[in-house]
């Protein structure tokens, strides 16, 4: 059966990845997760904080995850099948939903002994009997913290058996929209007529209905050659693994189609010069004016297009050159544009853009945006080269500087410092990004 064999491996993995994560934090803070809702209309979930990690799978917009942790605006979160991965913050409405638990517990023993801490000698708060199943909060040197009769307790994990999935409420109190499926949940599809759904593991166990074949229900775990699964909302039972299919999700990492994965990246936008530092000067405008407005129009098409822009300044302030470069090492940024206007020393036939890059790596980025500046800007292209600025030689993330045109051709500035070119520029590095990013 290679489908369970593959399962049970994500299913462990998914365990073990979640108890490595929880090990690195307090047990106060994880006794209760923060669930938030997506909010982009589908998200990649990927095995790391960034664009550099593959991507596990894709959650529709208004499902829900658990935060675990948070890094470079990232987080951490647990899918409701279980599985640890990570999704970029900004696509999340961090709006705190509800505190919850989706991983039970179920005991295995006749009579297990519930304690108010995680050792021997601590008070017992009550016992618990084989089979019945608590909400799992955390883990920790041998001790699951469980919900135990709307308290947290703790109880000997050898006792237990950890499985994703949520506790069942009162028919009254069920919130049925918590508990149906998402379409990122894996799916048993039943594949032949009159398959019986039993209520345990085992073809002795009883049988609760008879499902037909195409019928989908949602998958919880598995239990040997059998997988759990849950109908009519929120009754589990039981199916044999050798009359069923599973969904996609559950064998198949999802490729990002439907998602722009620009919508997960971080840009950090360096408007040039500021404050005392005016740059180049215009015949009537410094070069510091100009370079804020661009980035600010820039800053919003790749906003609107879901990416979380950084502007290393927001304002007529002075930033220093090396501080500019950190913003970008700092955030982790997935790509650093700083944006200038040109000057000569003398004369005034200088004209048109030129895209620079400071490290090999960037020169298919910087002819990428340099052909989509020239085929949108209405000036000269003077084509993409390398460049020795500190803003890109000490970025240790993708970077480019951009001089977009010259402050002392009057013929350049008059074509330049208008909303019109700021638009065009923008569109360019839009499209150039949307591509760079596939
Ligand atoms: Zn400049």
């Amino acid at each position: 059966m290679k489908t369970i064999a593959k399962n049970r491996h994500l299913f462990f993995l998914a365990l073990v990845l979640l108890f490595v994560g929880l090990g690195s934090f307090g047990t106060v803070a994880l006794a209760n997760y923060t669930t938030v809702s997506i909010s982009a209309s589908i998200v990649n979930v990927r095995s790391g904080p960034g664009l550099s990690y593959d991507i596990m799978t894709q959650i529709q917009g208004g499902s829900s995850v658990n935060v675990l942790a948070d890094k470079n605006e990232w987080y951490k979160v647990r899918l409701s099948d279980g599985r640890i991965g990570w999704v970029a913050s900004w696509l999340i409405n961090n709006t705190e939903i509800a505190a919850t638990s989706e991983l039970l517990a179920t005991v295995l023993v006749p009579s297990a002994n519930v304690r108010q801490e995680n050792n021997e000698t601590a008070e017992v708060v009550g016992t618990a009997s084989e089979g019945e199943k608590f909400a799992l909060l955390y883990e920790e040197n041998g001790w699951s913290q469980i919900q135990y009769n709307n308290k947290v307790a703790w109880i000997l994990s050898e006792l237990i058996e950890i499985s994703p999935g949520s506790i069942q409420l009162a028919p009254e109190t069920v919130d049925t929209t918590a508990v149906v499926a998402d379409d990122a949940n894996p799916k048993v599809i039943i594949t032949m007529d009159g398959v019986n759904v039993r209520s345990g593991a085992s073809t002795g166990s009883d049988i609760l209905f008879i499902a037909e074949k195409g019928e989908e229900y949602e998958l919880i775990s598995q239990s040997g050659d059998f997988y759990k699964i849950l109908y009519e909302g929120n009754k589990e039972g039981y199916v044999a693994s050798w009359l069923v299919e599973t969904s996609e999700s559950l064998n198949t990492p999802v490729t990002a189609s439907s998602t722009t994965t620009l919508a997960e990246a971080t840009i950090v936008i360096d408007p040039g010069h500021g404050g005392e530092d005016p740059g180049a000067e215009g015949t009537y405008i410094y070069e510091k004016e100009v370079t804020l407005k661009t980035a600010e129009a820039v800053a919003e098409k790749l906003r609107s297009a879901g990416a979380n822009v950084i502007l290393t300044r927001t304002s007529d302030v002075y930033v220093t050159l090396e501080d500019r470069a950190e913003m970008s090492n700092v955030n982790n940024a997935d790509l650093f544009i700083s944006l200038h206007y040109d000057s000569t020393a003398s004369g005034t036939s200088a004209t048109g853009f030129t895209t620079y890059y400071y490290a090999d790596a960037d020169i298919p980025l910087a002819n990428l945006v340099d052909d989509h500046l020239a085929d949108t800007l209405p000036l000269q292209d003077n084509g993409s080269k390398f460049g020795d600025f500190l803003v890109t030689r000490e970025n240790e993330q993708p970077s480019l500087l951009l001089e977009l045109g010259y402050m002392n051709n009057d013929s350049d500035v008059k074509t330049f410092n208008s909303d019109y070119y700021r638009s065009l520029v923008a569109e360019s590095v839009y499209q150039a990004l949307t591509e760079y990013f596939q």
